[in-house]
């Protein structure tokens, strides 16, 4: 399912003192089954970007249109219920919205809400308890008794137990140590190739968007002022640092070693691996 968006625009609090624009006219497609991540500086409208892909934000102006239906256009929402089963979001520490006394009951809560029978959202349940890498015997436990690493799994499995065409991560390892991080930007990466998972990484981390995504958006000032494949976006370094960016780590030390030997190496590294 495609994800467009046409001449979206977005003011907080329109109309009032306090208003504030934060997105200008931005106007991009997200293909269904790829691995999108969109990036720009503090305060270039990533979060607000966000949540228009499943209308918790409507836009002032221009359309949002998920598949080949208009969603939200001009302030209105259409088929709401349809486009939060569609879209799923994991938000910023998704473990805070944990409240079930059970990680079972709170893994099944998005699914009945949605009308989904007990015995199929309890079947998903323990599917995906396993599926995010934990044991079986957690499904009875309260989440506020696992570790912090446990409840992010469970917040996840939550997202992915309504069975979303399309999955938004917004900076999804944030507070995880480095194998946590690591592990679950796997699990995300496994289940967008086997099951062909559209999948929206929103990050600040140069090097999961060189790593996972297909094709990259940096957001600049409330505009989407750049797109293109890893190799492209992150061999430029004075266009990114003109939006206040800096390419992932390896390929900057790359470009000290071109320095030194004074002559460009044959193709930009995005992973140590390379
Ligand atoms: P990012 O996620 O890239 O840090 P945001 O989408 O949060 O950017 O913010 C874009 C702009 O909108 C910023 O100037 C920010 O200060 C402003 N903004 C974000 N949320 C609100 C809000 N609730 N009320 C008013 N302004 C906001």
């Amino acid at each position: 399912m495609d994800i467009k968006l046409q001449q979206v625009s977005y003011a907080y609090a329109q109309g009032t003192p306090f208003e504030k624009r934060a997105l200008f006219d931005v106007d991009f497609t997200i293909p269904s089954g790829t691995y999108q991540a969109i990036i720009g500086h503090t305060g270039s409208g990533k979060s607000t970007i966000l949540q228009h892909f499943n209308a918790l934000l409507k836009p002032t102006t221009g359309e949002v249109h998920i598949g080949n239906r208009i969603v939200a256009a001009g302030k209105k929402a259409r088929d709401l219920k349809a486009v939060r089963q569609k879209v799923g979001i994991v938000f910023q520490f998704p473990e805070h919205q944990l409240f079930e006394e059970t990680v079972l009951k709170d893994i099944m809560f998005g699914p009945l809400n949605f009308g989904v029978a007990v015995q199929e959202a309890e079947l998903r349940a323990r599917k995906l308890v396993n599926l995010v890498g934990l044991p079986a015997e957690v499904l009875e436990k309260s989440p506020f008794d696992l570790s912090g690493g446990q409840m992010r799994r469970v917040a996840i499995a939550g997202v992915l137990a309504m069975e979303p065409e399309v999955i938004v991560l917004d900076e999804p390892t944030a507070g995880l140590d480095p194998r946590g991080q690591k592990e679950i930007m796997d699990m995300f990466y496994e289940l967008h190739k086997k099951r062909g998972l559209t999948t929206i990484l929103v990050t600040h981390s140069m090097e999961d968007a060189a790593r996972y995504a297909d094709n990259i958006i940096i957001m600049h000032e409330g505009k989407n002022v750049l797109s293109g494949a890893p190799h492209e976006i992150f061999r430029d370094t004075e266009t990114l640092n003109s939006f206040r960016l800096e390419p992932p780590r390896i390929v900057r030390f790359q470009q000290k070693v071109e320095q030194l030997m004074n002559k460009p190496l044959s193709k930009v590294c995005l992973t140590e691996e390379e």
